[in-house]
């Protein structure tokens, strides 16, 4: 028979919870309306008290994508040196920004599964002034995470170096504090760790961030420009571009249960929660990519034992009622890709250990059922 559900356990969109389902499911209405208005600047609050900026946070519809372009293009002009460091797929992707925004860019790209030695970066910082450093905290690509808070100590040294980080795959999965960490930019989506559908660009800037958005006078972009939206979100009854009104109070209820659930336990549930799926996939005989010491909590990229095909296993798997997404790059076809962030719970993340484990047996590969469970059951309750 079917199974009676799909979960979506890719890295993003992940599931969605009823409560924030309901939101989005609200008759929708004028971003005018006083209890709009309200719920707006309060979505706002919590994200800058929760995040620990002294400046400003922008929320408005976009995706990821938006909001990488929207940190760039309000900090850096045409020619300013950049530093780009690139872990995977998605700092390719900002390589590729910001080469077609003509910064004088600088890349440091590491092996997949691997980081860049803070070394090497050390180096450039010292052999040049760079205007950004720009990283992902966790590359979606590889499941490496980016040891943001030595970086941030590291461009302590460096007044003027604005420090980027791309949190798409991070923010309230992996712990992000912009003042301790000295992060000016930091920039989210709504559809990954926080399980709101897709649909919002979250960006917040350091007051530093924001003086140099000012030193930049008139910029080219014009719906990403911090100037534009700053108005609306000291005050969200002006008005700039309609906000997306469900999704903003979607956002409100995944802000309500982070601040139920508290955001330090939020983070130590995605260690847990990471080193266990973790744990369980290596003793089915997977092979995790990235390397242990910067494997990231939010998602893990699972190679294939040898006679494990992909689109017999993923093809299993979605009968099974689970939704992997598969390898990028040259590891397309080669691992999938298991998101576990968000609001994840543990019955939904066992029913997905065992799901794993049918579809192996399913595709002829032979394994011990249940010992995958085990496995994580064990580490979760540790
Ligand atoms: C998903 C992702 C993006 C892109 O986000 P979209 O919402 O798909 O545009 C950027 N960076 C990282 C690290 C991501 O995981």
């Amino acid at each position: 028979m079917e199974m009676n559900r799909k979960l979506v356990m890719i890295p993003g969109p992940t599931p969605v919870v009823r409560s924030i389902q309901s939101e989005m499911g609200r008759e929708t209405a004028s971003f005018k309306d006083p209890d709009f208005v309200k719920d707006f600047k309060q979505v706002n609050t919590d994200l800058k008290t929760l995040w620990q900026t002294d400046g400003e946070v922008f929320v408005v519809a976009g995706s990821g994508t938006l909001s990488m372009e929207m940190a760039v293009s309000n900090i850096l002009k045409e020619g300013d040196p950049v530093l780009v460091l690139s872990h995977g797929f998605f700092g390719d992707r900002m390589i590729e920004l910001c080469s077609r925004k003509g910064f004088a860019m600088d890349t440091l790209s590491s092996k997949w599964g691997e980081i860049v030695p803070l070394k090497e970066i050390e180096a450039k910082l010292s052999s040049k002034h760079y205007k950004a450093v720009i990283v992902s905290h966790v590359d979606t690509s590889t499941g490496v995470k980016a040891p943001v808070a030595e970086l941030g100590k590291l461009l302590e040294a460096y007044e003027d170096t604005l420090f980027v980080v791309d949190g798409v795959c991070s923010s309230s999965g992996e712990p992000e504090y912009m003042d301790t960490m000295g992060i000016d930019v930091l920039f989210t989506a709504s559809q990954k760790a926080f399980g709101v559908p897709p649909g919002l660009s979250i960006v917040w800037a350091s007051s530093k961030a924001l003086q140099r958005r000012k030193s930049l006078g008139e910029i080219r972009e014009y719906y990403v420009d911090f100037e534009k939206w700053l108005p609306i979100m000291q005050d969200p009854s002006k008005y700039f571009g309609t906000p997306p009104v469900n999704l903003i109070w979607a956002l409100k209820e995944s802000l309500r249960m982070i601040k139920a659930e508290g955001l330090e336990a939020r983070y130590e549930r995605h260690k847990k929660v990471g080193q266990s799926i973790q744990a369980a996939l290596e003793s089915l005989g997977f092979t995790l990519l990235a390397n242990e010491n910067v494997r990231a909590s939010t998602l893990s990229n699972a190679l294939y034992p040898s006679g494990v095909e992909d689109e017999a296993f993923r093809g299993a798997l979605g009968k099974e009622g689970i939704v992997v997404a598969g390898g990028l790059g040259d590891y397309a076809g080669k691992m999938f890709r298991l998101g576990h962030m968000g609001n994840v719970d543990v019955n939904e993340l066992v029913y997905t250990i065992s799901a794993i484990e049918r579809a192996l047996v399913k595709v002829g590969y032979e394994v011990e059922l249940g010992k995958g469970v085990g496995v994580f059951l064990e580490a979760f309750q540790a």
